[in-house]
């Protein structure tokens, strides 16, 4: 038997990842009283397991290749080595610190944290370590964690996902990782600065599958000069352990032996056994679906994040969790444009984009119109030493629905771009706005420039 817990709360939330947290904060600044549960730390996969601490980890990266580059810049510097004890020290520092300030933020909004493993006993109640809160309305985002394939069984120690990857010590002599999405590419850049031999295994027949392909072969053009092997088109066979570490198999014959191997084909949605289905949410493999306001078939239950299937993000999740705390508090609210959304994969160098590939616009009928600024044009990326490209497409008379970018920071400038496509600017338009020199952004300036058909900088 459980406790009731008294008269019912506006919004109980379970889980308190990105998804979560977003909601709760926005539902307390507009008043409402709310719980959030969480089983592991507020803060979620992002914070603890996700976006953070790899970026820290791409960070220490970076300064290895700045280091080693130094001459080139004709700073005579010497890299001796990476430090993985300080590597984590560090990243942890930088994770633990911003978890300080989450809860802080939390608590001065007066959420009530419960601490437990939480599951859904009704359309307005959880139960959580024998109490049931009830609430008026019930929030879902119990996230996601690393998804495997049938018989790939991952043991932690020589096959691992990404959660294992984030908490080594050491660094491995070799590994294979298999998934080329933005964690696999984001690994193979860290390990690959840190001295390991790194081979992607793709089934599909490009990096960054999701991308627009030119950006994707700029990738691989960079990845290949930096020593990281692809194996694309390659479907994935077997692991078998041997005394060294793992021999992996794939299709056709081919074998690649490694320390490791990084299983990164996805993460699946965190839903078995929390009551969803036996409150009656609708459910499809694993993932709860939704309406184009995060609400469940059920009125009062309304879901985000990960647990849903829209990009696995997490400015998706704070995004979508800020419109059901909106919604909820009676505020008038519009559905998210997921294709406006920016997507950036932060390797070495780095993958952005926002709006529709080519190939997306002309399935939605568009006749596309396109211009590419090659980053060897752009004084600042010269400076940098950083090769890559801006794409520009648009609607042929019509505004830019896409833009794609490759090359060192270019996950700052996809900002710029998320304003263009979402606000539906004409090329000539963006042509008219002067772009500070010399910086990176001049080149988002170039490729509209250039579509709008009066290039400065480029031969186009
Ligand atoms: C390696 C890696 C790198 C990433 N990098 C980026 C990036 O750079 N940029 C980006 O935008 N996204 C990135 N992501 C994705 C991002 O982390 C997720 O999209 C985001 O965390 C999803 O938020 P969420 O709230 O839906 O779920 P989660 O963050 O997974 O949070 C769910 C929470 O619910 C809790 N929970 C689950 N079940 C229960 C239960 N029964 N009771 C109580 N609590 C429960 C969990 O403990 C967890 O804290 C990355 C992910 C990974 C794995």
């Amino acid at each position: 038997m459980t406790e009731p817990s008294g008269s019912p709360v506006d919004l109980v939330v379970l889980g308190g990842g990105s998804g979560g947290y977003a909601a709760a904060l926005r539902a307390a600044e507009l008043g409402m009283t709310v719980v959030m549960i969480e089983k592991d730390k507020v803060g979620g996969t992002c914070l603890h397991r996700g976006c953070i601490p790899t970026k820290a980890l791409l960070h220490s990266a970076e300064t290895v290749e700045v280091i080693k580059e130094s001459a080139q810049f004709g700073v005579n510097g010497t890299f001796e080595s990476v430090d993985m004890g300080g590597v984590n020290k560090y990243k942890d520092k930088v994770v633990e610190g911003l978890f300080k300030g989450l809860t802080g933020l939390v608590k001065s909004r007066k959420i009530e944290v419960v601490q437990g493993h939480g599951r859904l006993v009704s359309p307005t109640a959880v139960e959580v370590e024998g109490r049931t809160i009830e609430a008026r309305h019930v929030l879902l985002a119990t996230g996601s964690v690393p998804r495997s394939i049938p018989g790939l069984e991952i043991d932690h120690a020589r096959v691992i996902n990404s959660d294992d990857a984030l908490g080594m010590d050491t660094i491995p002599g070799s590994v294979v990782i298999l998934g080329a999405g933005a964690i696999g590419c984001e690994f193979a850049s860290v390990w690959r600065s840190f001295g390991a031999e790194v081979t992607i295994v793709e089934a599909l027949p490009h990096l960054v599958p999701a991308e627009e392909e030119s950006s994707s072969k700029l990738l691989e053009r960079a990845f290949r000069k930096r020593g990281i092997k692809q194996e694309l088109g390659a479907r994935f066979e077997k692991v078998e352990h041997t005394d060294e570490g793992v021999r992996v198999h794939l299709e056709g014959g081919k074998t690649i032996d490694a320390d490791l191997l990084l299983v990164a084909i996805g993460r699946g949605p965190v839903s078995k056994d929390l009551g969803y289905e036996q409150v009656g949410v609708e459910m499809q493999r694993g993932f709860v679906m939704v309406d184009a306001y995060c609400q469940t078939n059920i009125p009062t239950i309304s879901a985000v994040g990960d647990l849903i299937p829209t990009l696995q993000l997490a400015h998706v999740g704070f995004g979508e969790g800020i419109l059901v705390a909106e919604r909820l508090a009676g505020l008038a609210v519009t559905p998210i444009d997921y294709d406006g959304v920016p997507r950036v994969t932060y390797s070495s160098p780095e993958v952005a984009s926002v709006g529709l590939t080519r190939k997306a616009a002309e399935e939605r009928g568009y006749e596309v119109v396109e211009a590419t600024y090659d980053l060897a044009g752009n004084g600042k990326a010269r400076i940098l030493g950083t090769a890559g490209a801006v794409k520009v497409l648009a609607s042929k008379d019509g505004p830019v629905i896409g833009v794609h970018m490759v090359g060192e920071r270019v996950g700052e400038l996809i900002a710029e771009a998320q304003l263009i496509t979402n606000w539906e600017a004409l090329p000539g338009e963006v042509a008219q706005l002067i772009h500070p020199h010399p910086t990176m952004s001049e080149a988002v300036g170039e490729a509209h420039l250039a579509l709008a058909g009066k290039p400065l900088h480029s031969h186009a």
